[in-house]
C-alpha cells in the first residue's frame, strides 16, 4: 500500500520557512509508515525556489489602495499576492505519478482551505478512483466546508493521532495499527547553512493549552488539556539527526512554558547531544511563566532571540479577552534578555473586539519604550471562536482569515487603521534601530535614507515609505493614529 501526503501550495502575501515545517503531516507520515504503508511526502510550498505573483483576488479588493507597487524596506506593508509552490495541476501530476492507493492532503490553517480544495480538485480532474482525504487545522475548525467542496472522499477533523487509527482500520481493514504515544514528538529539517554550520529544525513538544484566551483557536484542534511528549522519544529522534553540524531548533508549540521544568529538561536533552544548539520559539513564549533568572538561563542555553506575546497593553481589552498579563513583568524580562545580549520581538494583537485608536496606540507606545522590536498581529478569527459561528464564517472567504488580509472582523478598527498601526509598528522599530535600542536593521541599500525618512514622518506627521529607491508618501493612511503615536513618544 502506498500513501502520498501532500502539503498544498500556499497563496498569501508572504510565507516563512518555519510555516513550512508541516509537523502535522509528519505525524501522518509516521503513523502510516507504522501501519505498513510506503509513504511519499510532498511539501509543495517549499518545492520551488521562486514564488509566483498572482492577481489580487476579488475578496481582497479592500487592500487594493494599500498595496504599493515596488514597495520595499523597513517601513513596508505587503506589496504583492503570491503562490508559494507549483501550479495545482503540476502538483496533481507529481502526486499521481506515485501511483498511490491513498492521498492525504494536509491543510494547516483555515485561511488556506481553498489551496487544499484546489489541489484536490486538480487531482480529481485526472483521477477519480484514488481516495483523497484532508486533515489538519483547516478541516478541524470547519469540516463542513471541505465536505461541501465535493472534492474529498474523506474529511478528517481533529488530531492525526486520534483520527487516523480508526480511519485506516475502517478504510483499509489494517488492524491493528500501532497507536502513537499521545502526543508524539515530531521534528523536521527546514534548512541548512554551511556558512553558519547549522541545520535548521522545527519541532513540537506539547499539545493543548488550559488557558482560555478568547481570541485563540488552539483548543479547537488540540483541546484544553496540556499534554507533552515523552522525553525518551525526544532523545531517540535527536539520535537520528546527523551530527556534522550544530542545530537551530525552533519550537512551534503554542504554550511551551506551561510546564516550565519539562521544557528546561528538554533543553538539557538537546544540549547534551548538540552542545552548540541555538533555540527559538517563533509562536511566542508566554512571559507570565518566566522570570528574569529563567531568561538568563535560556539565553545561556542558546536562546539568542525571543518572541514574546503581550496581546495588548490595555487592561480592559486583556480582561475582555480573558488574557492574564503583567506588563511590568514583561518589561523586566525584555530588559533582562537585552542585558544578556539576546534580541526580542514582542507581539500585540490589533483589531480585537473593543479595540480603539487609543488602545492600539497604547500598545504601540508601550512597546516603543522597551528594548524590543514591536510585532503586530492583525486579528483574524476561525470558525468556532466566540462570536464566529460556522454559519457566520461560511459567508466569508477563508482567505479573509489570514492576518495579512487586514479584514475588520470585529468592527472595532477599520482596515486603514489596522494597516496604519502595522506601518507605525515598523516606524517604531526603525526609530529604535537607528537609536541603537534594538539590533540594527540589515541594510538593503536604502540605509542612508533611514534617518531622513523617520525625520520626515515625525515632522510632517504623515507616513512615508520606500518605493523604487525613492521616498514616497503612503497613499492610504490614518494620520490621526500617527499623530497620536507621535504625541506619546516624542
Ligand atoms: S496562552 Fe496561548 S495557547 Fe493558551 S489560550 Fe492563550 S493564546 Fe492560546
Amino acid at each position: 500500500m502506498k500513501a502520498v501526503i501532500a502539503a498544498p501550495p500556499v497563496t498569501d502575501f508572504y510565507f516563512t520557512p518555519s510555516r513550512a515545517s508541516a509537523l502535522g503531516a509528519a505525524a501522518v507520515e509516521r503513523f502510516l509508515a507504522d501501519c505498513g504503508f510506503d509513504t511519499v511526502f510532498f511539501n509543495f510550498p517549499v518545492s520551488v525556489k521562486k514564488s509566483r505573483e498572482l492577481p489580487l483576488p476579488a475578496e481582497l479588493g479592500h487592500l487594493k489602495n494599500h498595496l504599493i507597487q515596488g514597495e520595499s524596506g523597513p517601513l513596508s506593508f505587503f506589496s504583492s499576492y503570491k503562490r508559494f509552490g507549483p501550479e495545482y495541476t503540476d502538483c496533481a501530476s507529481a502526486v499521481l505519478e506515485q501511483n498511490p492507493d491513498m492521498i492525504l492532503i494536509s491543510s494547516f490553517a483555515w485561511a488556506y482551505a481553498e489551496d487544499a480544495v484546489r489541489l484536490a480538485a486538480a487531482i480529481k480532474k485526472v483521477n477519480t478512483r484514488i481516495p483523497v482525504a484532508v486533515g489538519g487545522a483547516g478541516p478541524s475548525v470547519n469540516p463542513e466546508y471541505f465536505r461541501m467542496s465535493g472534492v474529498f472522499d474523506f474529511v478528517l477533523p481533529g488530531e492525526a493521532e486520534v483520527v487516523l487509527p480508526e480511519f485506516i482500520e475502517e478504510t483499509f481493514g489494517l488492524t491493528p495499527c500501532r497507536l502513537q504515544p499521545d502526543p508524539g514528538f515530531y521534528l523536521r529539517e527546514t534548512g541548512k547553512s554551511e556558512k553558519k554550520g547549522l541545520r535548521y529544525y522545527s519541532a513540537v513538544l506539547t499539545r493543548g493549552c488550559p488557558k482560555n484566551c478568547r481570541f485563540c483557536s488552539n483548543h479547537l484542534v488540540h483541546g484544553r488539556k496540556f499534554r507533552k511528549c515523552d522525553t525518551g522519544d525526544i532523545a531517540g529522534e535527536l539520535d537520528r539527526i546527523p551530527d556534522d553540524y550544530d542545530i537551530h531548533l525552533n519550537f512551534e508549540d503554542d504554550n511551551l512554558l506551561f510546564d516550565r521544568d519539562y521544557f528546561f529538561e528538554v533543553i538539557d536533552i538537546v544540549e547534551h547531544k548538540f552542545p552548540g544548539a541555538v533555540f527559538t520559539a517563533e509562536n511566542g513564549l508566554d512571559y507570565t511563566f518566566l522570570d528574569e533568572n529563567s531568561v538568563s538561563m535560556l539565553t545561556k542555553s542558546g536562546f539568542k532571540s525571543f518572541n514574546f506575546s503581550m496581546a495588548s497593553a490595555d487592561q480592559y481589552l486583556l480582561k475582555n479577552e480573558r488574557r492574564i498579563s503583567d506588563t511590568e513583568k514583561l518589561g523586566s524580562i525584555i530588559r533582562r534578555a537585552k542585558q544578556e545580549g539576546a534580541s526580542s520581538v514582542t507581539y500585540f494583537i490589533c483589531g480585537l473586539e473593543g479595540d480603539t485608536e487609543s488602545t492600539a496606540i497604547s500598545s504601540l507606545a508601550h512597546l516603543h519604550r522597551l528594548p524590543t522590536l514591536t510585532g503586530i498581529s492583525l486579528f483574524y478569527p476561525v470558525p468556532g471562536l466566540p462570536g464566529y459561528s460556522t454559519d457566520r464564517m461560511n459567508s466569508f472567504s477563508p482567505v479573509l482569515s489570514a492576518g495579512s488580509s487586514a479584514w475588520p472582523w470585529s468592527g472595532s478598527l477599520t482596515t486603514t487603521q489596522m494597516i496604519t498601526a502595522f506601518r507605525i509598528a515598523r516606524f517604531s522599530n526603525l526609530l529604535k534601530s537607528i537609536e541603537g535600542l534594538v539590533s540594527p536593521f540589515r541594510s538593503n541599500g536604502a540605509a542612508p535614507q533611514w534617518t531622513e525618512i523617520t525625520e520626515r514622518i515625525s515632522a510632517e506627521k504623515k507616513l512615508f515609505t520606500f518605493s523604487g529607491g525613492k521616498i514616497i508618501e503612503v497613499p492610504e493612511q490614518d494620520p490621526a493614529l500617527l499623530s497620536s503615536f507621535l504625541s506619546r513618544i516624542l
